[in-house]
């Protein structure tokens, strides 16, 4: 359905970016991780990336007026006309609002599919996260190891755990989304955006979910 624009929301750990990727594929759209571009800014050293690890290591948001200067160049993109699945952003009223105002002209966002996963399984998932430095699959330790310990089943990449997925970030990243990212699910479901997902099951069984909701 090309011409469609999805907003996955969701604790860190509830599967978007996997997710993500599975929904954009099957809509035939393009995908942008808001962590994905800071952790790309990282990587090149640039202002912005540097301005960002300091809060993504301890597990804050970067502040509004950034993020938000992101990820609107993403979104006016001409590329993104024919529709897109956006993971992690926004996270704040401020930047749901700014999105709202940028798409005012073009429809809007059609559709908010809000996975929920409970604290506990959100910190079993977290905090045996692995990622490829080259190409960021993402493994688990207990749930989803790589064939060989500490190298990438896809491309060879050594894999390694976030700052961010250390127990003290993680614990303040569950804290983070209570505070500043929950208050969306009630800002979109009052707009009658918003589609509940439970995402606990199977990464198939989610991913089934996410589809249907979007068909
Ligand atoms: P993620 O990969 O989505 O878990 O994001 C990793 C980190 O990037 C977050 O913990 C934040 O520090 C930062 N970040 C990503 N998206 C946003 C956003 N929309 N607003 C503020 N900070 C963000």
């Amino acid at each position: 359905m090309p011409g469609l624009k999805v907003i996955l929301l969701g604790p860190p750990g509830a599967g978007k970016g996997t997710q993500a990727a599975r929904v954009s594929d099957k809509l035939g759209v393009t995908r942008v991780s808001s962590g994905d571009l800071f952790r790309g800014h990282q990587q090149k050293d640039t202002e912005l990336g540097r301005l960002a690890r300091s809060y993504m290591e301890r597990g804050a948001l970067v502040p509004d007026e950034v993020t938000i200067k992101m990820l609107m160049a993403w979104v006016k993109d001409p590329r993104q006309a024919q529709g897109f699945v956006i993971d992690g952003f926004p996270r704040t009223l401020t930047q749901a609002e700014a999105l709202d105002t940028e798409l005012a002209n073009s429809g809007g966002i059609d559709k908010v599919l809000h996975i929920h996963v409970s604290d506990e399984e959100l910190i079993r998932r977290l905090s045996g996260r692995l990622i490829c430095r080259q190409c960021q699959t993402p493994f688990h330790s207990e749930f989803s190891p790589p064939a060989e310990p500490g190298k990438c089943d896809n491309c060879g990449g050594e894999l390694f755990q976030r700052a961010d997925d250390m127990p003290e970030a993680v614990l303040k990243r569950i804290e983070v989304y209570a505070n500043e990212t929950k208050p969306l699910v009630r800002y979109y479901k009052e707009k009658g955006k918003l589609v509940e997902i439970n995402g606990e099951g199977s990464i198939e069984e989610v991913g089934q979910a996410l589809i249907e909701a979007i068909s």
